[in-house]
């Protein structure tokens, strides 16, 4: 099983709930430059199964092609934004939920 060292820490991908983890790799990305964020990001985002992740909800609406690989769990504007344009839909759900 692969681990990701976090800082001090070393978190196991097992802890992570968030289906789309092995595919992400957002965590992994910011480690080298950015642990502090990775981390935060790591606790707030993949190990809480109610949080509200924008890269999450891409991955659900268009699949993982359409995911930015720098996109940030906060940025719901931009994953609005890509799939409006890819799906022509317009997306409401979590433009009310922020
Ligand atoms: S950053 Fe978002 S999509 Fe990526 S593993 Fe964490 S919760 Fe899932």
């Amino acid at each position: 099983m692969r681990r990701i060292p976090m800082g001090k820490t070393e978190h196991n991908r097992s802890d992570a709930s968030c289906s789309f983890a092995d595919q992400c790799g957002l965590v992994e990305t910011l480690q080298a430059k950015m642990a502090e964020l990775s981390q935060r990001i790591y606790e707030k985002y993949c190990t809480n199964p109610s949080s509200q992740c924008a890269r999450r909800w891409l991955y659900e609406q268009a699949g993982p092609r359409a995911v930015p690989s720098l996109m940030l769990p906060g940025q719901f504007d931009w994953a609005h934004q890509i799939a409006e344009e890819l799906n022509g839909d317009p997306v409401s759900e979590h433009a009310e939920a922020q």
